[in-house]
């Protein structure tokens, strides 16, 4: 297998939002869950992207992390890489984007890296090196109250320079409006003034296009999912010599497992968000059977029998079709769990209690099976041991149908929605489109 690009994320759900947004734009593309093991078997992809945890770590762990995820990526032919960060930049003095950029940079012998966190079309764009988040500057939006990463500065060049060993430039929004020349140009400029970065503007899609083709010039960017996109974009335009496609038609799942038609399917809900509220009310009012944890008698220490109970419930129903194992309740029930027994603690004891269940659930042929929730769904990529998925269609805006790839349980079909993403019908939009990756 050799790859066009290869991607670094620093967190796993910015990684699965890339991974999309690659796909959404004519990549085939992979997401591995951490740095992969050397042995992991991939089919012919375009893209890679490792999920780290790699944002709010130590900066000399990042570091390690980054460098080995990109001694992986090249080693299966990327020239390109993005150090994929998040849109609002997150990060503090200490690290981790200075620091992992640098490290790549000295890896790859490059000059000054283009560096771009806008995305437009969610409303993160960048001006004069000020990153505004729907139209607010970062420091004054609610970034500026992050648990981990208050962001207190929205001028990214300082911010990234307070980060960084080398100085830290800015390609204006004048100059990334002339196009690639001209960026390219000012890339070569502050190489030559021995700058390590700079910050790129962006207000618009097109910039993003700019930026895209300006980068592939170089082994190294770093930038959010806009930016990713912008690549793919350039990718994507050179032509038919490359692989890949831009007909999402084209760039399927078949081949990499089957997963039976009207297979066995689950559906399992740890989140409390309104909208997972609503889907689990739409998809009972369909029909599909519920089974609500005793969440309570969970927090006394009956996991164990709470979880037989569900499993028992399921097993007599999974023949018949879909079923539902939620422990999602409204905020007044779920704030009451947390004064009783800890807010963190009680998230964590329901985490397991699921990804016990969709253990034993996978154990027993479900081979369709849709999280909602994304400490939920983390916690159930862990316990499965998951190495890959291979990014699907859309089923929401921001959640692919997910193919399972690796050593562990290959040809799965999964859907990871994170609390607020999809529609009332999720439920049953996913179920319907896992059922047809294997035909894409
Ligand atoms: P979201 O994506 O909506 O934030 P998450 O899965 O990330 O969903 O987070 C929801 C958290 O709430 C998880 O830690 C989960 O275990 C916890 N949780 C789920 N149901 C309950 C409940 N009934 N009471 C208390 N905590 C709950």
């Amino acid at each position: 297998m050799s790859i066009q690009l290869g991607c670094i994320a620093d967190d796993y759900t910015g990684a699965s939002d890339l991974a999309n947004m690659l796909r959404r734009n004519g990549l085939r593309t992979v997401q591995t869950i951490g740095v992969p093991r050397p042995g992991l078997d991939l089919p012919e992809v375009d893209a890679v992207v490792v999920s780290l945890k790699s944002r709010s770590i130590e900066a000399a762990r990042a570091v390690e992390l980054s460098l080995e995820a990109e001694a992986w990526l090249r080693e299966r032919g990327a020239e390109h890489v993005l150090f994929k960060v998040c849109s609002t930049f997150d990060s503090t003095d200490a690290g981790n984007i200075g620091p992992v950029t640098d490290a790549l940079r000295a890896r790859a012998g490059c000059g000054a890296v283009l560096v771009n966190p806008a995305f437009p079309e969610t409303g993160r764009s960048v001006f004069q090196g000020n990153l505004f988040v729907n139209g607010v500057p970062l420091n004054e939006s609610p970034l500026k109250d992050h648990p981990l990463n208050p962001m207190r500065d929205a001028n990214l060049v300082r911010v990234l320079q307070r980060q960084s060993a080398s100085g830290v430039g800015l390609v204006p929004y004048a100059v990334v409006e002339q196009g690639v020349a001209a960026v390219r140009a000012a890339l070569a400029d502050a190489s030559a003034r021995g700058e390590g970065s700079v910050i790129a503007d962006a207000v618009a899609a097109r910039h993003l296009d700019v930026l895209g083709e300006a980068a592939l010039a170089d082994p190294l960017s770093t930038g959010a999912s806009g930016l990713g996109a912008g690549i793919a974009r350039a990718l994507v335009a050179r032509g038919p010599q490359r692989t890949v496609s831009k007909s999402p038609a084209d760039v399927g799942m078949s081949g990499q497992g089957s997963v039976a038609a009207g297979s066995r399917a689950a559906i399992l809900a740890g989140s409390c968000s309104a909208a997972t509220r609503r889907q689990i009310a739409v998809a009972e009012a369909a029909g599909i059977p519920i089974h609500r944890l005793d969440v309570s008698r969970l927090l006394e220490g009956g996991a164990s029998l709470v979880v037989a109970e569900a499993l028992a419930w399921a097993h007599a129903r999974l023949d018949a079709g879909p079923v539902l194992i939620a422990s999602s309740d409204t905020p007044d029930a779920v704030a009451a769990m947390q004064r009783s027994h800890g807010g963190a603690a009680a998230g964590h004891v329901v985490e397991q209690a699921l990804a016990d269940i969709a253990e034993a659930l996978v154990a027993a042929s479900v081979r369709r099976l849709v999280v909602a929730g994304g400490e939920t769904s983390g916690a159930v990529v862990d316990r499965l041991g998951l190495e890959a998925f291979l990014i699907g269609r859309e089923i929401a805006p921001g959640v692919p149908a997910l193919r399972t790839a690796g050593a562990h349980h290959a040809g799965l079909a999964v859907a990871l929605k994170s609390g607020n993403f999809g529609g009332d019908d999720f439920f049953a939009e996913a179920l319907s489109m896992l059922n047809q990756t294997e035909t894409d």
